[in-house]
C-alpha cells in the first residue's frame, strides 16, 4: 500500500512516523548544531569570554555548550579541521540507531581580557614588603601562596622588585595580599606592619594602596 509524506508529499510504501526515509533524517536527528560560532578570546591568557565573563576552557567545551542533543544515548566526537570540528555523532532516534556527520565552522576573535589589560599597565593594589632574614623557602611559599589564590582571585597575580634591604612583591589583590601576609605571621613568625599610601583620587575620592611590611 503506498502512502505519501507528510513534509515532502512522496508516495512511498515505507512511511517512518508518516515521513519518507530522506524527510524523517532530515527532521529527526541526533544532534542539532550551529554551522558557524564565533569564539572570543584572550590572546594573552587564552581564556574565553562566554557571556560577558572569562573563563579557562576549552574552544572543544565553548561548542559542545552550542550543541542541541535531540536522540538518546548520543556520543558525540571531534575532530579539527582546517576551519573548525567535524562533528561525529551516534545514538538512537525513535530506537533507530544512527550515526551523522557535521562540520561547525569556529571564528576566533582575538582581544584581551580585563585581567590581562591590568597586567599589562602595572596594575596592583598593594605591597607586600619583605625585610630582614628570608630565604628562598619563604619566597617560594608566597608565590605557591598567590598562584594558589589566582584560582579564585584572578587578581592575585604579582611582579617582584629588589630594593635596598630585601624585596617587594607588587600584588593585583589587597584580600590576596592579606591572606599571604597573614599565613607568614602563622608559618614563619613574621612580623607585621601595616600601611596605607596614597595612590590617586578617582571621583573625589582618595585611591590607596596597602603597604605590609613582612619582618622576618
Ligand atoms: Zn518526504
Ligand atoms: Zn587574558
Amino acid at each position: 500500500m503506498q502512502h505519501s509524506c507528510l513534509l515532502c508529499r512522496k508516495t512511498t510504501d515505507k512511511l517512518i512516523n508518516g515521513y519518507c526515509e530522506e524527510c524523517y533524517k532530515k527532521e529527526f536527528k541526533l544532534i542539532e548544531i550551529p554551522h558557524k560560532i564565533e569564539i572570543i578570546q584572550c590572546k594573552n591568557c587564552g581564556k574565553i569570554n562566554s557571556r560577558n565573563k572569562w573563563y579557562h576552557t576549552s574552544i572543544e567545551n565553548e561548542f559542545l555548550k552550542t550543541v542541541r542533543i535531540k536522540g538518546k544515548d548520543v556520543k558525540i566526537k571531534l575532530e579539527k579541521s582546517k576551519t573548525g570540528f567535524r562533528v561525529f555523532a551516534k545514538g538512537y532516534v525513535n530506537g533507530d540507531y544512527r550515526e551523522e556527520r557535521n562540520h561547525v565552522e569556529i571564528s576566533i576573535n582575538n582581544r584581551i581580557c580585563p585581567i590581562c589589560a591590568k597586567k599589562k599597565s602595572g596594575y596592583y593594589e598593594a605591597t607586600l614588603q619583605l625585610r630582614g632574614n628570608y630565604n628562598d623557602q619563604i619566597l617560594n611559599f608566597i608565590e605557591t601562596q598567590l598562584n594558589k589564590i589566582e584560582g579564585r582571585d584572578n587578581k592575585a597575580f604579582f611582579r617582584t622588585k629588589k630594593v635596598r634591604g630585601g624585596v617587594d612583591y607588587l600584588i593585583g589583590s589587597k584580600s590576596a595580599t592579606n591572606k599571604v601576609a597573614e599565613l607568614l605571621k602563622r608559618q614563619f613568625n613574621a612580623e607585621l606592619k601595616r600601611s596605607y599610601k596614597l595612590h590617586t583620587r578617582k571621583e573625589g575620592m582618595n585611591i590607596y594602596r596597602d603597604v605590609i611590611l613582612v619582618r622576618f
